[in-house]
């Protein structure tokens, strides 16, 4: 036992954040333990780049001689596994402050979020970077010896057995930097059979920038992937970046490298992902590509780099443009990386336009993940919006089933000449859409519709407006004369002629309708979009569509969803009979009763919910007049 005094040694409880973690990380989450090497490689490549950082931009700073180096032990007889680096080390304080609390805001939402995502799946634990408190996965006791770069403080040593409390005392280290000593436990024998640690280590790490020995011997390739040829570089080692890049466990849906010389001069790798991790419930991640100048790393994660739209997008972008004192509060006002990002966002689009021509499974298997977020962009890069709907997927009429997607070029290449507008239609699923009396004249006359099923999608055409020079409208909008002239002439509407009694008839109950509805409606008018159903409403063309006008009334109390246009089919045998009785008698309460029916009927169509109460009660005097009871 040391001496309390000469060696000032201190115990310390645990942040209860981290007792919560260390428990989930021993007890829950034991299946890929070896993943607590990468993180302790991790946090010595992190400690080096500081000090790599700190190297080349301060001066008179003392042991820029000392190598950047990881260096990992292997003590068989005393079952100890160990990596010191050469990195910034730690200060008494920095100790404590770094494995004693953690220091990411909301951390017990973050564990909260970790439980919930990695259920069923313990694979996904290691995405998360746990760091250096998974150590304790393997060991029973870990010792953290550290010296700061900082000269006149003195080296120390934390130690705990990861129980709820940790200790810290002085300890003689020689250099700068730090070591981590992790006694294993029992059953973790394997930690210390070089040939397995090597295997582990060449798995996760083998992209780490600074050499890492094995008892003496180097194990991974230091050259940056991304400095090398394009044409050296075979699809595993991409792969084996990005799993080193992201801790996933599967490859990329895609790879894109870019090497750009002039006017701007960055090299980069980015790398679209399979699965996405905010579907699991994980809230928005830290996302952007690693940023480089020159080799050396600026920020992990650089969020500016791309929009919030491509968060998807990892990879690294190193450009010798920028100078290492571009920091973390002046990446936005710096006009190379704003350029550099511009460029980064066009060729990702166009790589993925080139995915969904080249692939399109592939690209429809991405798109399921990460579409939601891809069409934020619609409504936030003007510059590239149309680009944007061009990469969106859409069920349609015409394609078989409700899985199936098409983009909007795909449409557009089969519309027929005189059809002027590209249709859409917004509903729960497709069973709800083929119901729609607002298709029947689209699918009399062989006009394919795009099936719109996620609520955005709406709000997110809107701000499309037009596609390919042709304008983008929600089927329920469409003008009754832009639909006459829809379709071939064999199919063109052939009006049936009426008898002048039967017209007025009609126009007669026309208005019964519209003095029974009152303000209720708009306008009451005949229909020539039916070809089935008795009635339906058509919102002016002028507005916004219904569907976001839902979302509207639901967002702000007092927004009133406009007033609606009723059609009324006069071929349908109902309307056929109302008319009649209509005639016999202008009072019917059967009429009236019908009347209001029809349009709580076309209401409910629309989704939307008439009072059920007085429903309720028409609809028994209805069936009470049918069975003769009434
Ligand atoms: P993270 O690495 O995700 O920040 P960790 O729990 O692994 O979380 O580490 C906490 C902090 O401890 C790090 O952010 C760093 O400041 C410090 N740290 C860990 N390992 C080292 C090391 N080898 N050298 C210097 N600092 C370290």
């Amino acid at each position: 036992m040391a001496d309390a005094n000469t060696s000032h040694e201190e115990k310390f409880e645990f942040q209860a954040e981290i007792k919560e973690l260390l428990h989930l990380l021993v007890y829950s989450l034991y299946t890929k333990r070896e993943i607590f090497i990468r993180e302790l490689i991790s946090n010595a490549s992190d400690a080096l780049d500081k000090m790599r950082y700190l190297n080349l931009t301060e001066e008179g700073l003392k042991g820029k001689d000392i190598p950047l180096e990881i260096r990992i032990e292997l003590d068989k007889n005393h079952k100890v596994l160990s990596v010191t680096d050469t990195g910034i080390g730690m200060t008494r304080a920095e100790l404590s402050q770094h494995l004693g609390t953690i220091a990411r805001s909301g951390s017990k939402e973050f564990l909260k979020q970790m439980e919930r995502a990695t259920q069923g799946d313990m694979n996904l634990i290691g995405q998360f970077g746990v760091g250096f408190y998974s150590s304790f996965m393997a060991a029973s006791e870990v010792r953290v010896l550290t010296k700061s770069h900082r000269e006149d403080e003195p080296s120390q040593m934390w130690a705990s057995s990861g129980a709820g409390s940790y200790t810290i005392r002085d300890a003689p280290m020689g250099r700068r930097g730090t070591r981590v000593e992790l006694q294993l436990k029992d059953d973790a024998g394997e930690f210390v059979e070089e040939d397995r640690v090597r295997e582990i280590i060449k798995r996760y790490s083998n992209f780490v920038s600074y050499p890492i020995y094995l008892d003496g011997e180097q194990v991974n390739q230091v050259t940056a992937l991304w400095t090398r040829p394009k044409g050296d570089i075979n699809p595993e080692e991409y792969e084996e970046f990005y799993k080193f890049l992201t801790n996933a466990f599967e490859g990329p849906a895609s790879t894109l490298h870019l090497t750009s010389d002039a006017p701007l001069s960055f090299k980069s790798i980015l790398f679209l992902p399979r699965k996405n991790l905010e579907k699991l419930g994980m809230g928005k991640l830290e996302h952007g590509p690693d940023l480089y100048a020159q080799k050396v790393l600026i920020q992990h994660n650089c969020k500016d780099l791309v929009p919030d739209y491509l968060r998807f997008i990892r990879g690294v972008v190193d450009s010798e443009d920028i100078t290492l004192n571009v920091s973390r509060e002046t990446i936005q006002d710096n006009a190379v990386l704003r350029r550099i990002s511009r460029h980064l966002v066009k060729k990702v689009l166009e790589h993925m336009a080139r995915m969904m021509e080249d692939s399109r499974d592939d690209y429809t298997a991405f798109y399921r993940e990460f579409g939601r977020v891809l069409k934020e962009g619609v409504t936030l890069d003007y510059e590239n919006r149309e680009k944007i709907a061009g990469l969106l997927l859409f069920n349609a009429s015409s394609l078989e089933t409700e899985d199936k997607l098409l983009p909007l070029k795909e449409y557009t290449n089969r519309m027929p000449e005189d059809q002027v507008s590209i249709y859409y239609l917004t509903g729960p699923d497709r069973r709800t859409l083929e119901a729609s009396p607002h298709l029947e004249m689209f699918r009399k006359k062989g006009v394919e519709v795009l099936y719109l099923y996620d609520p955005v999608d709406d709000f997110v055409l809107s701000h499309v407006s037009e596609f390919g020079g042709k304008p983008l409208k929600s089927a329920d909008q469409v003008a009754p004369d832009e639909l006459d002239k829809l379709g071939s002439e064999e199919l063109q509407e052939e009006e049936k002629p009426e008898t002048m009694a039967f017209q007025s008839a009609f126009d007669a109950l026309l208005k019964r309708f519209q003095e029974i509805l009152g303000d209720r409606v708009k306008e009451v008018r005949e229909s020539h979009r039916l070809t089935t159903s008795p009635c339906l409403l058509v919102t002016p063309g002028e507005g916004p569509s219904i569907q976001v006008q839902k979302v509207l009334s639901m967002v702000d109390k007092n927004f009133e969803i406009g007033k609606r246009v009723l059609e009324v089919n006069k071929d349908n045998p109902l309307i056929r009979s109302l008319v009649e009785l209509n005639k016999e008698d202008a009072g019917s309460l059967l009429v009236t009763q019908c009347c209001e029916q029809l349009f709580e009927n076309a209401m409910l169509v629309e989704g939307l919910v008439p009072d059920p109460s007085q429903m309720v009660a028409r609809i028994q005097k209805i069936m009470e007049k049918a069975a003769g009871v009434g």
